[in-house]
């Protein structure tokens, strides 16, 4: 019988950010479903990555230590995936700190429009799902959940938390992608662009590429639909081809916890080929050498 290679999810979120699972739980999951590669990359934080790596090693599960940077370009919101990155470099983790407690503020902020919408919920309700990381919507989502004003996280971003609805709020300095990849260089690590879809920026990506050293694209991302795939390959090819480089492809499933979407949504249902896997681990010893 031909052994399943389909192994390998490089985009996953535990407690240290806004996932639903802390990382040794998250990789007894993965355990479950017969991962064997993946990628722990939280919202602004790798405070995650060392309880991960080691559950990983008892489980037989390679993990890759990542991150995934919130950054800004021209109003959007641009998430910049960092691997195998210095991720207890001491500079970078007081770098991160300093992302948390703009997010610690950023939360007060959010309540007070809570409140104008006539919503009561306190630091205290939402601070109890956060556990010592990145503060992120999701948890305002879940003290409104449990607060009873809405019935699950998606219903709690249509309302109220999405960009564009009465109570969302911007991270104040936001970095620019720009700077995320200056960080993923310095502490030596692999930069790729986070679900490409969400943004519509094709011939920056190239920009990025060219002038910043972007390293790769999530062409595999859960929300990309086969024809996004497909786009995302002949772009990553064209780049490739214009300038004579290689560049790597990534993709996995964003996983946060299976009742975060409208659809309930098992962990492991984004697979990659351990090929990709392989790959982006070898580029990552390039870059440590
Ligand atoms: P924040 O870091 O606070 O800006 O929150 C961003 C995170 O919220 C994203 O990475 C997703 O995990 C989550 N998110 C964004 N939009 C939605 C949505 N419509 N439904 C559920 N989760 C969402
Ligand atoms: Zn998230
Ligand atoms: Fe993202
Ligand atoms: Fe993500």
């Amino acid at each position: 019988m031909k052994k399943n290679h389909n192994n390998t999810d490089l985009h996953m979120h535990s407690t240290a950010s806004d996932g639903g699972y802390r990382p040794e739980v998250l990789l007894q999951k993965c355990k479950e479903v017969g991962l064997e590669y993946i990628a722990l990359t939280d919202h602004d934080t790798t405070s995650g990555v060392k309880e991960a790596i080691e559950t990983g090693r008892k489980l037989g599960i390679t993990v890759i230590p990542g991150i995934e940077f919130s950054t800004k370009y021209n109003g959007k919101s641009v998430h910049i995936l960092g691997y195998g990155l210095d991720y207890n470099n001491e500079e970078l983790c007081e770098m991160l700190k300093g992302q948390q407690e703009m997010r610690r503020k950023r939360l007060d902020v959010i309540l007070v429009k809570l409140k104008d919408v006539g919503l009561d919920v306190t630091a205290e309700d939402v601070l109890e799902f956060v556990d010592g990381g990145s503060i992120g919507r999701p948890h305002v989502a879940k003290a409104l959940i449990k607060r009873g004003y809405v019935n699950d996280v998606a219903e709690a971003f249509e309302k109220y938390l999405a960009e564009g609805r009465p109570c969302y709020v911007p991270k104040e300095k936001e970095m620019a992608p720009e700077e995320a990849l200056n960080w993923i260089k310095r502490m030596n690590g692999v930069s790729i662009i986070a679900h490409p879809v969400y943004y519509d920026l094709d011939d920056w990506i190239e920009t990025l590429v060219v002038d910043y050293g972007l390293d790769g694209v999530e062409v595999y991302h859960r929300d990309h639909t086969t024809e996004d795939r497909k786009h995302y390959e002949q772009l990553v090819q064209q780049i490739e081809e214009k300038h004579n480089i290689s560049l790597l492809k990534t993709g996995g499933s964003d996983f946060h916890h299976e009742d975060y979407g409208r659809v309930p949504e098992p962990l492991g249902i984004t697979r990659l080929d351990n090929y990709f896997a392989e790959q982006l681990v070898t580029k990552i010893h390039k870059k440590s050498r």
